[in-house]
């Protein structure tokens, strides 16, 4: 069967918050980690969304990549495709909204485009192309200070200016207001004027269904995972989508339950600090981890045991910026971190191959880390657990069932986010404790 949506996104957790969305919209979707090998089988599979790291890579890099993923999304018949970057729109002057949609609309062969960045369900709105979050422009709600993509304007219009050499258009909400053919009409003046982006105002859902519904033919739609939640509609009224019930269903969960954290964000320290209220936990320590691997050892040692009892085990870094700073004034930031990632991916390698097989990580290096360690290239979306963090499940060479991971970037999910996640995974997939 061939892909109605094949997606494109420029991180690996804007990837499953998309992912996430198409699976509450009713599209069955397998979330991949890069460009997918030749003949890989994904199952059946409604939308797949490629993750890359080309947010903040040089520009010439981040097309190369982008185009690769788009062969091979075109080589499995995607009808649309998507190109998903943050609701924040993340970019610098350089690029890379404006240099990627630019090279995946010529090879396309698409004459304009649509950018919609807002996502209203998490306070993002544009109005006459000037993005907020939540009552602050975007340059005034802390992105202006981001360390990589620094966003000192909110004009959108202004800023992909700066990015593409084509005209930039506005599709402001007085037209939406005005319905769907005064929309249409707007894009088809647009496209008479040779204006290839279009920046799209949306200030709810409403707005985003009628969005949908205007550009459901374009070959390429651009914007954050808001849009992803409105298409799925459109789709299911063209007959293009089969009638699933479950559409994030899942294999039965099998193996014991493990929670990794290398994650230091506030609420990540709070699910620490809440789940080691009820359980053992044991906390890795940069520095001894420095000095050798008997405290890898030891971490093992309690984890086989917590898991033995039936677990869920709980292994972390997190902990408060004091503790953070002492161990990275010892031995320099990066340093800290990867003994810390590398840690935390060796645990996950060495426990799942001795049978754990639910598997919560929290951070999104660290998620990055412990993907890697285990090999995994593809990840098929489940349900949700608190908003953005979906179950997934991925094929783990020499293992029948397949692993479930849930993958966490910091600041997500309520307090009870570790054991909630598994209550969850349970009412999901029914349990089997084989
Ligand atoms: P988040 O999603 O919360 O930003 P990440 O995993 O992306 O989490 O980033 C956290 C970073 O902090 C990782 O590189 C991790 O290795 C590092 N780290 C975790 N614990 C510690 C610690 N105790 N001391 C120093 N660095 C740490």
């Amino acid at each position: 069967m061939s892909l109605v949506l094949g997606a494109i996104a420029d991180d690996f957790t804007g990837a499953t918050d998309l992912a996430n969305n198409l699976v509450r919209a009713g599209m069955r979707c397998v979330q991949t980690i890069g460009v997918p090998q030749a003949g890989v089988d994904l199952g059946d599979v409604d939308a797949v969304v490629v993750a890359l790291k080309s947010r903040s890579t040089p520009a010439e890099q981040a097309v190369a990549d982008s185009l690769a993923a788009l062969d091979w999304l075109q080589s499995q018949g995607a009808r649309q495709v998507f190109f998903k970057y943050c609701s924040t729109f993340d970019s610098t002057d350089a690029g890379n909204i404006g240099p990627v949609a630019d090279s995946l609309m010529q090879r396309l062969d698409a004459r304009q485009t649509v950018m919609v960045p807002a996502f209203p369900a998490n306070g993002r709105t544009v109005y006459q192309g000037h993005l907020f979050v939540g009552d602050r422009l975007l340059n005034e709600c802390g992105m202006q200070h981001h360390p990589l993509n620094p966003m000192t304007d909110a004009d959108l219009v202004r800023v992909l200016g700066r990015q593409t050499p084509h005209a930039v258009g506005l599709l402001a909400r007085p037209v939406l207001a005005s319905g769907i053919e005064a929309t249409r009409a707007h894009l088809a003046a647009l496209a008479a004027e040779r204006v290839r982006h279009v920046i799209c105002d949306a200030l709810d859902e409403n707005d985003l269904a009628l969005l949908a519904e205007a550009v459901v033919d374009y070959p390429l739609v651009t914007g954050g995972s808001g849009l992803g939640q409105a298409l799925p509609e459109q789709y299911r009224r063209r007959g293009w989508l089969a009638e699933v019930s479950e559409p994030g269903r899942l294999a039965p969960a099998t193996g014991s339950a493990l929670v990794l954290s290398g994650s230091c964000s506030r609420a990540t320290l709070g699910q620490v600090a809440r789940f080691l209220e009820g359980q053992p936990g044991f906390a890795l320590d940069p520095l001894a981890l420095a000095e050798g691997d008997a405290h890898l050892e030891a971490a093992l040692v309690f984890a086989r045991e917590a898991l033995a009892k039936g677990g869920p085990a709980l292994v972390y870094a997190s902990a408060d910026p004091e503790r953070v700073q002492a161990a990275q004034a010892a031995l320099g930031v990066e340093r800290a971190g990867e003994l810390v990632e590398q840690a935390l991916g060796r645990l996950a390698r060495i426990l799942v191959d001795e049978g754990a097989g639910r598997l919560v990580v929290a951070g999104g290096e660290t998620s990055g880390a412990v993907v890697s360690a285990l090999g995994i290239r593809q990840l098929r979306i489940g349900g949700q657990i608190d908003p953005g963090v979906p179950w997934t499940q991925a094929p783990l060479d020499g293992r029948e069932a397949p692993l479930s991971l849930a993958l966490k970037s910091g600041n997500f999910g309520a307090e009870d986010f570790f054991s909630h996640a598994f209550t969850v995974l349970e009412e999901m997939t029914g349990e089997d404790k084989a």
